[in-house]
């Protein structure tokens, strides 16, 4: 019996995709030899990241403006690779701190270039969002970055900012493809792929060209943007099977209604689990209502011992991953595309005998 996963990352990818690999692990749809022996130069590797990196334009529609590749690194390589390429002297860079991961982000900038935190909700404890409405960069930014969707404080972002010719960068790590985006809004969108997309390994990058025209061309190598749109992110070895994984589960999500398919399995599954807090004065959701994430549903108990106690009975009954990130306590409910509904639904109900019981 699979367990339900609620990891945040690596996390659930769907089983069809799974078996998909199981069976064509050794010999790869007859040719004698598997994905992850294959030269990442011979036609075998190529032919599937064609597909891979088309498939994912077509189900985000990126405008034919952009380029779209996978480097390795992780999402927290591009914290610095952004500043490095984009952050010039005598320019600033506008951050919104709106959790975990953006200050790790503006944190690795500081020390690139100036940068300017126009909202920190450190005070809040990182439960709300700013109004994108209110939102105006600075005079002198090169651009301005946001985190759609922070994995760890669970807010997540609904609107976006209008930063007129300001280019406006997300990380996108773990709501990619949890919802439709209008890309071109959008300079940049990069995420580790290991929260919605696939096996841990690969870092989505999807950015307009002519941001090329902005970055600084006295990098090395692997830093220089311009060096892998070139290459399609193909410079250096690419990390093959987070690919091949990505590519599959690609598959799934086209067959599974796209973006939006993917968006009205979000909607359902989060509302089961919001439904259960609302309704409750047991369970209690810290962030503003307004912005709640549909990926990382976090909460808390009245105590920490009944977190610890939610913690260890759920884990008993297979459903893995309930517990907060380290740096915030409480629970933890990460509900990505592949998780299967009823596998929320075990949860909620779970969780509703748990507060008959404790309650
Ligand atoms: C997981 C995560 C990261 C870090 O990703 P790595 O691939 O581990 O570097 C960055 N940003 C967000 C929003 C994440 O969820």
């Amino acid at each position: 019996m699979r367990k339900k996963n609620f990891f945040a990352g690596p996390s659930v990818l769907p089983v069809e995709v799974l078996e998909e690999i199981r069976d064509q692990i050794v010999d790869y749809e007859g040719q004698g030899l598997s994905m992850i022996e294959a030269s990442h130069r011979g036609g075998m590797f190529e032919d599937m990241y064609d597909e891979c990196l088309l498939k994912f334009r077509k189900l985000l529609g990126v405008p034919d403006d952009y380029d779209v590749y996978f480097l390795g690194g992780g999402a927290t390589l591009q914290f610095t690779m952004i500043p490095m390429n984009f952050l010039l002297p005598g320019t600033v860079a506008d951050y919104a701190k709106t959790g975990s991961w953006s200050n790790k982000a503006a944190s690795d900038a500081s020390k690139i270039g100036k940068v300017n935190a126009f909202f920190d909700d450190k005070e809040g404890g990182y439960t709300t969002l700013p109004d994108p409405k209110s939102i105006k960069p600075s005079e002198n930014s090169s651009y301005l970055y946001l985190c759609s969707n922070e994995t760890i404080g669970g807010i997540e972002w609904q609107e976006f900012p209008d930063t007129g010719s300001v280019p406006l960068i997300a990380d996108m790590s773990s709501d990619i493809l949890s919802r439709p985006v209008d890309v071109a809004k959008f300079a940049m969108i990069y995420g580790g792929v290991q929260k919605n997309l696939g096996p841990a390994g690969a870092t989505f990058i999807i950015m307009r060209h002519d941001m090329l025209e902005r970055r600084n061309e006295n990098l090395t190598a692997y830093m220089d943007y311009a060096l892998h749109a070139k290459n399609k992110g193909l410079y250096n070895t690419p990390p093959v099977f987070s690919i091949w994984g990505v590519k599959l589960v690609l598959d799934w999500v086209e067959k599974n209604g796209g973006a939006e398919g993917m968006l009205k399995r979000a909607e359902e599954k989060s509302a089961l689990i919001y439904s259960v807090i609302d309704s409750s004065s047991f369970f209690r959701s810290p962030v503003d209502k307004r912005y709640r994430s549909r990926m990382n549903i976090v909460f808390r108990l009245p105590t920490e011992e009944l977190e610890k106690k939610f913690v260890a009975e759920s884990t008993a009954l297979g459903m893995l991953g309930l517990k907060g990130h380290r740096s915030v306590g409480g629970l933890r409910a990460s509900l990505y595309n592949a998780l299967p509904y009823e596998d929320v639904v075990a949860l909620r109900d779970f969780m509703v005998e748990f507060e008959r019981k404790n309650g």
